[in-house]
């Protein structure tokens, strides 16, 4: 979205299995918004495989989080080189700690969150998403087994790299995430359902791709945006 003076921020919060991370690479294609994702920048680091990357690696298969300190020194610099673009966050704020950190880099870099955006949906349906979850080996596109198949059964459509199981959802993993989520990542959706609710919506994410889609574009404002997409 290339627009002279307005620059977009917006949040997407949802358990894992919720449907975010589809959702937010599909308002990245679809808007022209540089995702940042967490997740991504952690599991990058793991793979880099330095110190930092040996102890995250640690933290990501117990499920856990990682603190607000390393998130906060990863995120900054990426957020300066940001400050043209249009910004999504998937996976931030994760705790209640990190809210007065984005607080911070608001007030630091000059800028201000439009929309926190709550994909809601309910534990069980998110296990069971989760099982169905690949991811591609090199750029992390992800794919469903049910929901959103590849094109070609375990390559991604982007690259042609093998898709691969997230090795942070195994079933153990996997409960342990959604048992974080509430208690860590629920009370930060909650501050900002009570504390912001001009900026805060929720939609529901238990229906389809195309309907979750259209009532989150609607949500964040962008249901009569241009596209950046062809059609
Ligand atoms: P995700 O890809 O967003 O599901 O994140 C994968 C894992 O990275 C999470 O289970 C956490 O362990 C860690 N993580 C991602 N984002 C954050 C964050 N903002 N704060 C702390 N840990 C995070």
């Amino acid at each position: 979205m290339a627009t002279a003076a307005k620059r977009w921020r917006l949040v997407l919060f949802g358990r894992p299995g919720s449907g975010k991370s589809s959702l937010g690479e599909s308002i990245a294609a679809g808007f022209g918004f540089t995702l940042v994702r967490t997740g991504e920048l952690l599991r990058d680091a793991v793979k880099r495989g330095d110190s930092l990357g040996l102890e995250v690696d640690r933290l990501l298969r117990q499920g856990r989080l990682v603190s607000d300190e390393l998130i906060g020194g990863l995120i900054e610099p990426i957020l300066r080189e940001l400050q043209h673009a249009d910004v999504l966050f998937d996976g931030y704020p994760r705790s209640i700690g990190q809210v007065p950190q984005l607080e911070a880099f608001e007030r630091k870099l000059g800028f201000r969150v439009d929309t926190y955006l709550e994909i809601a949906v309910d534990r069980d349906a998110a296990v069971r998403r989760m099982g169905g979850r690949r991811v591609c080996s090199v750029c992390g596109a992800t794919y469903h087994l049910l929901t959103r198949p590849p094109r070609v059964e375990g390559v991604c459509d982007l690259d042609q790299a093998p898709l691969e199981t997230r090795r942070d959802d195994s079933v153990e993993v996997i409960a342990r995430r959604q048992q974080v989520y509430e208690e860590v990542t629920g009370p930060v959706v909650e501050y900002y359902r009570s504390h912001d609710p001009s900026r805060f919506r929720s939609v529901d994410g238990g229906r389809t791709h195309d309907e979750v889609n259209r009532d989150a574009l609607r949500a964040l404002g962008l249901a009569d945006a241009p596209t950046t997409r062809g059609s």
